[in-house]
C-alpha cells in the first residue's frame, strides 16, 4: 500500500485542499541533480557551492570552473526555480584560504557571510560566474546567503549581489535566532528567507551539530525552533515574501505538515524524501496542518510535539 501511494505520488507538492508547497532538493553540485529530477523535484531549494571549493583548500576554483558547474544545475531546471547558497566555508567546513586558523570556536566565528564579506574578491567572482551561467537559460535563479545575523549583514550581501549585476532574487538564510528574531528587518533588505534548521537548531540550543552527546537537543521537532521557524514565516508573510525551509526538518514528511501550517512556504530535502513528503502533505488541508502546528508549539518537548501533531493529524 505504501508502494502505491507513493507511486500515485508524483506532481508539484501541495496540501489536499490545493494549497501549493513546493517540493525542492537539495544538492551538492551536478552529480545530484539526476535523482532531483527523478524524485518530480520542482527545482533546488539549497544548492550547496561549498562543493565544488572543497577539492582545493588553497583556492577558490575559477571563474571558468564554477560557471561550467552552475550551468550544469540550472539547467536541470528549466522554468524551476534553482536557490544557490553562496560558498558557506568555516566551522566544520574549513578552508585554508578563508578561514583563519586559531578560532577557539570556529562554529561561532568567521563562517560563511562572514569569510566572504572579508574576501569580497571571493563572493564576486562567484556573484559574476553566477551570473554568467544563468545567461539566456528560462531559470528563476535565486540566489542566498549562509549565516546571515542582522539587517546589516542582509544589506552587505544585497549590495555584492547588484554590483556583480546579479539578475536574480537575492535571499537570506534564517539561521541564527537573532536573524529569526528580526526577520522583518532582513526583508527589508533581502526578497526572500530560507530556514536552515540544522544550524538553527544549534545556535538556538548551544548545542554543536557534530556532537552526539548532545543531539536530543539538535532534534528539529523542539518547540523553541518551532517559534523561531513561525516568527520567521510571519514576519515574510506580512512582507508578501518567501520562507522556506531546508534543513532537514523538512524531510520529515510529518514535520513538513507542520512547518506548512507555521506558514512556511516552500520545503528543500534530500530528494530520496521527496517522495515521502508529497504524499503526506496531500492527504491533509491547510487547515489541518495549521492545527497540527499550534498543537505542536503547546508542547514542552520534542517527543510531545511529535505526538501531539500526529495525533491532530490522525484524528484523534
Ligand atoms: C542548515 O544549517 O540547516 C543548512 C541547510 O545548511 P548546512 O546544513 O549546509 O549548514
Ligand atoms: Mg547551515
Amino acid at each position: 500500500a505504501r508502494r502505491a501511494a507513493l507511486a500515485a505520488s508524483s506532481g508539484p507538492g501541495a496540501t489536499s485542499d490545493g494549497h501549493k508547497v513546493p517540493l525542492l532538493a537539495n544538492v551538492g553540485g551536478p552529480a545530484d541533480v539526476p535523482a532531483a529530477v527523478d524524485a518530480g523535484a520542482e527545482g533546488v531549494g539549497l544548492f550547496r557551492t561549498e562543493f565544488l571549493f572543497l577539492d582545493d583548500s588553497k583556492q577558490a576554483p575559477s571563474e571558468e570552473k564554477q560557471v561550467e558547474v552552475y550551468r550544469q544545475v540550472l539547467e536541470a531546471f528549466p522554468e524551476g526555480r534553482v536557490v544557490v547558497r553562496v560558498l558557506d566555508a568555516g566551522a566544520d567546513k574549513p578552508l585554508d584560504f578563508l578561514t583563519p586558523a586559531d578560532e577557539p570556536n570556529p562554529a561561532l566565528g568567521v563562517r560563511g557571510l562572514r569569510s566572504l564579506l572579508d574576501h569580497p574578491d571571493v563572493l564576486r567572482t562567484q556573484l559574476t560566474a553566477l551570473s554568467k551561467a544563468a545567461e539566456g537559460l528560462p531559470v528563476y535563479l535565486e540566489v542566498m546567503a549562509p549565516m546571515v545575523a542582522d539587517r546589516t549583514d542582509a544589506k552587505a550581501f544585497a549590495d555584492a549581489c547588484r554590483e556583480a549585476g546579479l539578475n536574480a532574487k537575492f535571499g537570506a538564510m534564517v539561521e541564527i535566532p537573532s536573524a529569526a528574531l528580526r526577520a522583518r528587518s532582513i526583508l527589508q533588505e533581502v526578497e526572500f528567507l530560507s530556514l536552515g534548521t540544522n544550524d538553527l537548531a544549534q545556535y538556538t540550543f548551544a548545542a554543536d551539530r557534530q556532537v552526539g552527546a548532545v543531539s536530543r537537543l539538535q532534534d528539529p521537532w523542539q518547540p523553541a525552533l518551532l517559534d523561531l521557524v513561525a516568527m520567521a514565516a510571519e514576519a515574510a508573510g506580512a512582507e508578501g515574501k518567501s520562507c522556506g525551509v531546508c534543513g532537514e526538518a523538512a524531510s520529515d514528511p510529518l514535520l513538513a505538515c507542520v512547518l506548512t501550517g507555521l506558514g512556511v512556504t516552500s520545503l528543500s530535502m534530500g530528494a530520496a524524501s521527496i517522495p515521502y513528503v508529497r504524499a503526506t502533505l496531500a492527504k491533509f488541508s491547510l487547515a489541518q496542518c495549521e492545527r497540527a502546528a499550534a498543537a505542536a508549539r503547546a508542547a514542552d518537548t520534542a517527543e510531545g510535539a511529535r505526538s501531539a501533531a500526529q495525533a491532530v493529524l490522525s484524528g484523534e
